[in-house]
């Protein structure tokens, strides 16, 4: 192996890593609370119960990286005293911190919905003053997938919302923002300052969890220049190393920013099959100082998340057309655990191939047969 990258975190998402590290002689070792990860088939894992975990983890590998935002900063900064990390800290700490990532935002003249820092009942009674309602009210550090959030839509839920939320300690409370869909850019940076970027993703929830993307986000040929001039000015900025997401919302005032992550995304995975090269081995790329590959689309994507329970493999595998990756987790409701990606070649096709999946899959799924892209 030429080289060794270190990874917090094992994962789904380091787990595709460590797939696109191999056909580059390049390994990767994670370090996880779970030594049984869905990562542990391609590489060592390295157990954040060991007594030397992160001497452990430092001395595993030549460089670092993550696949989980909310990596600890103290670890971070251990390893860094010896060797590389990319993303760099800065980045990670204000990815941690919804509040730091607004003012950045701000910042760089990349537009966000009005906001506010909570810290008490009285700030969030000003907020709701200032703002007006509704509003979506959200705690600043460790929410996903929107958990720790409460949408505020009348004064009386206001003792409430602080109530849920308020032992959080520090909150934000934002606008609720009309949007009319919700989309993301994700850009990769070399180490020399290159930047590339995929087609822009048009993402739909289910119960507050990604079920698909599609890619490119239909009519986003005005969007996808401003997007990428957002994204560029958050790499270039911070000085960026490796993947970054971020997540917008589509309005009829334009595009505004909801948040980013500071790693390889969800609304990515099509580009394994999709792009030239995937966001998994350009992070890998970028992370071992190698030159970037292109973001091409190779061919439209539909991109739909396996939740709670699998379906059988050769049902899916069945679909002309679709790509099966699964994780190696247990079923559990409301738990990712693989994804498929459709490549239909006409309308026809991608409207048969969502029907077909639709029955495939056991849970109940927002995939709708009327998707339209262009093919
Ligand atoms: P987040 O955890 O910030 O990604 O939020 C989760 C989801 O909540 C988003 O994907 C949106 O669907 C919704 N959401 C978040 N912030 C707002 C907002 N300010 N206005 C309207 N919807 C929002």
């Amino acid at each position: 192996m030429d080289k060794t990258i270190g990874i917090f975190g094992g994962g789904q998402l380091g787990r595709m890593m460590a797939q696109a590290a191999l056909p580059l002689n390049i390994q990767c070792t994670f370090l996880e609370a779970n030594v049984d990860c869905p990562a542990a088939q391609l590489g060592q894992v390295i157990s954040t119960q060991a007594a030397n975990a992160i001497h452990d983890f430092l001395n595993s590998a030549d460089v670092f990286s993550l696949e989980f935002e909310n990596t600890p900063l103290a670890d971070v900064d251990v390893l860094t005293q010896h060797k590389a990390m990319f993303p760099p800290r800065q980045a990670l700490a204000i990815a941690q911190h919804r509040l730091s990532e607004k003012a950045l935002f701000d910042q760089l003249d990349i537009p966000v919905a009005p906001y506010r820092g909570v810290d008490s009942l009285e700030s969030l009674q000003h907020a709701v003053q200032d703002l007006g309602l509704p509003l979506v009210l959200k705690t600043a550090t460790g929410g996903y997938d929107g958990k720790g959030q409460f949408v505020l839509r009348s004064a009386e839920q206001i003792a409430q919302a602080w109530a849920e939320l308020g032992p959080a300690k520090s909150l934000i409370a934002e606008s609720f923002v009309h949007f009319s869909r919700e989309v993301s850019i994700i850009a990769v940076r070399g180490q020399n300052g290159d930047v590339k970027t995929w087609p822009l993703a048009e993402n739909h929830h289910h119960h507050g969890i990604l079920s698909h993307s599609i890619v490119p986000a239909p009519n986003s040929a005005d969007l996808q220049p401003l997007a990428q001039d957002y994204i560029t000015r958050l790499l270039n900025h911070l000085d960026y190393v490796g993947v970054l997401t971020l997540e917008l919302f589509v309005t009829d005032q334009g595009l505004f920013a909801n948040e980013m992550a500071p790693r390889v995304h969800n609304s990515g995975h099509w580009s394994i099959e999709g792009a030239v090269c995937s966001q998994f081995e350009n992070h890998i790329r970028a992370v071992a100082g190698l030159p970037l590959g292109s973001t091409e689309l190779i061919r439209p994507t539909v991109m739909v998340n396996i939740i709670g329970k699998h379906p059988r493999t050769a049902d899916v595998l069945g679909l002309e057309g679709a790509h099966l990756h699964l994780y190696n987790k247990t079923e559990r409701e409301g738990r990712k655990i693989g994804h498929i990606t459709l490549m239909p070649t006409h309308s026809e096709q991608l409207t048969t191939l969502c029907r077909q999946l639709a029955q495939i899959l056991p849970e109940p799924l927002a995939l709708h047969a009327d998707i339209q892209i262009e093919l």
